[in-house]
Order: structure tokens, then C-alpha cells, then sequence
């Protein structure tokens, strides 16, 4: 008997999933005949919707419904839980480790495969500034979305029971640098959360929380052009947020955050967003890199001058046919991601049915942005939006681009009932360590002295 085609995608993210499940429905047969596999790679089992993860830290939606399961989307797929560490495509192998790998002290396993799907999207542009490894926190993935939600909420806590003036100034200062989706609509959502939490602190007053924006050009929120970018930046600054452009961070030792305007702020808490690079793994493949460390790509999706592998996404330098200069490449963003994955899929089963190939071309639709909770940017097609209209388009438009009817329904419900009942304003950071008090009881009854 043949062997099957063997797709192998690795990340189950935005391209990944999107990949993976039109291939699912494009194949449907050769699938059920045990003619083709697909087989999806990623060390988490759900794909993370993230443009909801400023609203999961806002509490508006619960973390578990801005993830869809893999498993779930995927039933036709072999959904591998693990991370891909080296790539050999002269090869056609793909170094896995995986949690029984790990377990069994194996270390990691090889997949085969005829067919390659890269698209480990990107991780944080971490600069080397002295403090930031220590102290710095993310916000791409939903642990973090979560642990900073947890975290600032644990900071009004701390600032209404210190008695020490300095502790209690750290406490309520909150530092986050980058100007870009990720960073201005996860400090709007969270300062909207954290001013309507402080009513329920007899001596915590909202004045008494600092908001420090920090960003290094002269903009924010590039993505919604310079007009409605200016405009969140009157937004921001009537709420009492510190926006300071064209400004860095240089230090943050010791809990400092010093920018190169000359100001110091003591704080807990300082979000780093400031751009995303390649994954790492691109560094551990025989596939050719763009100097920026993206894998090269065809229009086609192709990775350039490596037969059966493929790429979209953040992942990808992949030339984007409607600019006016030649040499640019489309943007890492979802509006990319998820188109690019449907054409990357089309031309995977195309080629296995040795038929031409569809050149991915889209024009940025431009985009929206939540400011918090009834405030918004937008500029789309077009038509410029703010205030509340702009706020409602992005729930809109996310809550039609958000995978699976399932979420959608759940995400809708959630908007509902918070728009009934008060925001929730407690903090779950014990969760973070849930053998806490099961070892302070087993630890006490090891105690010589205890009773
Ligand atoms: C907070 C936030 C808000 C955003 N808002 C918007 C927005 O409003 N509009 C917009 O257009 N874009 C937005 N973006 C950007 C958008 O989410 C990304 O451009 C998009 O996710 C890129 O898709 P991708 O498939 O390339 O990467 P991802 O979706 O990040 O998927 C990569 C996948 O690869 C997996 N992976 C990583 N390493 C490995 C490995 N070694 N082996 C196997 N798997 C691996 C990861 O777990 C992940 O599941 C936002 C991003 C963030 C962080």
C-alpha cells in the first residue's frame, strides 16, 4: 500500500489551525482513506485568539473561551502536544520534544514528513536592557494576560495595606512600553478595570494610580494611521495616562523604570511590548532566513528555493504584491495570518494534485483598537471611528473572526451577562501555585514543634 502524504504544520496558532483546517476539509477524503496526514505540532493544545487577550485581562472574558482546543477543531488531524527544536528539510525531519518524551527521559523524537507547514509565529522583542529579564512581563500568550491581571489587582492590595509611603507609590504605578495593539489596549483595558476595582478600597482614591505609556517613535497604534493614532493619544491623556512618546526605556535595576527622558519611576509592574521578532526555531532549520530572521517566501507561500516547505504569518517575510515599493512584505498580523493560511492550504493540497499554485495578495483593510471598556480606534477601509462607535466595530469584528460558532457564543454570553452585573474584581494569583497550601500543611506537620 502507498504511504500516505504526510503534512506536517508546525504551530497551531493562526496559520497553524487556519492551515490545518481547511486542509481537514480540503482532503476530507484522502484523510478518511489513509491517503494523506496531517499532523499539527505545538506545546500548547489550543489556539490563542489574541486579540482577546486585553479583554481576558480585563476580566470581560474568561481566559478558557480566547483559546479554541486543538483537538476539538481538528478531529481529522494528529494533534501533536510538544515543541518542534530543530528542523532538518534536506531531511525531511522535524526534531520533537514532547511531555512523554520528557518523561520517558527519551529527550525528543523525530517526525517525518513530505510536506512542511512552518509557522511558529513570533515571541517578544526583548532588548538588553538592564532590569528588563528580571522584571519585565509579557503580553502574548494567555498565562500572561492572566498573571498580569492577577498582578494588578495583588498591587491594590498591597498599596491599601502597606503603611511604608514607598511601597504603596510602587504599588500603584504601572509602566508599560510599546505603542502597538498589544501594549495600548492591555494598559486601556486594565486601567479601566483597575479605576472601577479601586471603589471597592476605602483609601485608594483612582488619582492615586500612575499609568506611564512608553513609547519609542513619535506614535501610537501605527495600525489605525497617524490621524486616529494622535486621537488615542488625547484618549489616553484625558484618562490621566502618562503618554510620553519618542521615549525609552533605558533601565529597570531594582524595580526602576528609567527612561531616557531623565525620569525614574519606582514600580512593580512593567509590561514589555515593544515589538515581536521571529521565533528562535527559524534559527535551527536548513531553511533560508531574510536578514530580519524571517523565513524567506514565495507569493506562493513557498519558503524560497526549498521544495515542500512552507510558511505565513509572523513567521514569514512574505512580499506583499499590493505595495507600492517593491520589497515590502506584508505585516506580522492576524488579518495576514489567517488569510495567508487559507491560500497556504489551497496551495499544499494544489501541489500534492500537481496543479498550479495561487499567489497570496491582500490590501491591509486597516484595523481597529480597544481603548477599554466603551472607548475605541478605527480605521478601516477608509472610514475613520472613535469613541464608542470604534468600540463597538471591535467587538464586532472580533467577535466574527474569533474561530469556531462554540466561542463565539460563549464570548457573546460573556459580554452579556458582564454588561448585567458588576465587572468581577478578584484576583486568582494563588492559582498560579496551587500546592501552596498543601505543602505549608505538610511541611507544619514535619515540624519537630508543631502540635
Ligand atoms: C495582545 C495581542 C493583540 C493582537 N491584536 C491584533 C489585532 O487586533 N489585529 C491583528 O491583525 N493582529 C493582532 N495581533 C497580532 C496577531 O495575533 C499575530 O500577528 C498572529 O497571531 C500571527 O499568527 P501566527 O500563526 O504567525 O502566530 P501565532 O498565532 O502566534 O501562532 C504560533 C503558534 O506556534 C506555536 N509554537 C511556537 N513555538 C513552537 C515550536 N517550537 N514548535 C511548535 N509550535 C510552536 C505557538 O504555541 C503558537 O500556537 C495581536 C497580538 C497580540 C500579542
Amino acid at each position: 500500500m502507498k504511504e500516505p502524504a504526510r503534512i506536517l504544520v508546525v504551530g497551531g496558532g493562526y496559520v497553524g489551525m487556519y492551515t490545518a483546517l481547511r486542509l481537514q476539509r480540503k482532503l476530507k477524503r484522502e484523510l478518511r482513506h489513509g491517503e494523506a496526514q496531517v499532523i499539527v505540532v505545538d506545546p500548547e493544545p489550543y489556539m490563542t485568539y489574541q486579540p482577546f487577550l486585553p479583554e481576558a485581562a480585563a476580566g470581560s472574558i474568561s481566559p478558557r473561551h480566547v483559546v479554541v482546543p486543538l483537538r476539538r477543531v481538528l478531529p481529522d488531524c494528529t494533534v501533536v502536544i510538544g515543541e518542534a527544536t530543530a528542523i532538518h528539510h534536506g531531511k525531511r525531519t522535524a526534531t520533537v520534544r514532547t511531555l512523554a518524551t520528557e518523561e520517558e527521559g527519551t529527550g525528543t523524537v523525530d517526525i517525518h514528513y513530505d510536506e512542511l507547514v512552518l509557522a511558529p509565529g513570533s515571541v517578544s522583542r526583548a532588548l538588553p536592557v538592564p532590569g528588563l529579564a528580571e522584571f519585565g512581563i509579557g503580553f502574548k500568550t494567555v498565562e500572561e494576560a492572566i498573571g498580569l491581571r492577577n498582578h494588578v489587582l495583588e498591587q491594590l492590595d498591597i498599596a491599601s495595606s502597606t503603611r511604608d509611603p514607598d511601597v504603596r507609590d510602587a504599588a500603584l504605578t504601572f509602566v508599560f512600553v510599546g505603542g502597538g495593539y498589544a501594549g495600548v489596549e492591555a494598559l486601556g483595558e486594565l486601567e479601566d478595570m483597575a479605576r472601577y476595582a479601586v471603589r471597592y478600597y476605602h483609601n485608594i482614591a483612582p488619582e492615586d494610580l500612575k499609568w506611564i505609556l512608553v513609547e519609542a517613535t513619535d506614535r501610537i497604534l501605527p495600525e489605525v494611521g497617524e490621524e486616529m493614532g494622535k486621537y488615542a493619544v488625547r484618549e489616553l491623556r484625558g484618562r490621566n495616562i502618562d503618554v510620553r512618546l519618542e521615549t525609552r526605556l533605558d533601565s529597570c535595576v531594582d524595580r526602576i523604570a528609567a527612561l531616557s527622558d531623565g525620569s525614574r519611576f519606582p514600580t512593580r509592574t512593567l509590561v514589555w511590548t515593544a515589538g515581536v521578532k521571529p521565533h528562535p526555531i527559524l534559527a535551527a532549520t536548513d531553511l533560508p532566513l531574510n536578514e530580519r530572521g524571517r523565513l524567506k517566501c514565495t507569493a506562493a507561500l513557498q519558503v524560497d528555493g526549498a521544495e515542500h516547505a512552507w510558511s505565513a504569518g509572523d513567521a514569514a517575510s512574505v512580499p506583499d504584491l499590493t505595495a507600492d515599493r517593491p520589497g515590502t512584505e506584508c505585516a506580522p498580523n492576524a488579518q495576514h495570518a489567517v488569510r495567508q493560511a487559507k491560500v497556504l492550504a489551497e496551495n499544499v493540497a494544489a501541489a500534492l494534485a500537481g496543479q498550479p499554485l495561487t499567489d497570496y495578495e491582500h490590501k491591509y483593510a486597516g484595523s481597529v483598537a480597544s481603548l477599554g471598556l466603551h472607548r475605541g480606534v478605527a480605521h478601516v477601509y477608509g472610514r475613520k471611528l472613535k469613541g464608542y462607535p470604534a468600540w463597538f466595530m471591535h467587538r464586532v469584528y472580533h467577535l466574527s473572526r474569533v474561530p469556531t460558532f462554540n466561542r463565539k457564543a460563549r464570548v457573546l454570553a460573556e459580554w452579556i451577562l458582564s454588561g448585567l452585573f458588576k465587572r468581577e474584581i478578584v484576583s486568582l494569583g494563588s492559582l498560579e501555585n496551587p500546592r501552596a497550601e498543601f505543602k505549608l500543611a505538610a511541611d507544619t506537620g514535619r515540624h519537630p514543634g508543631a502540635s
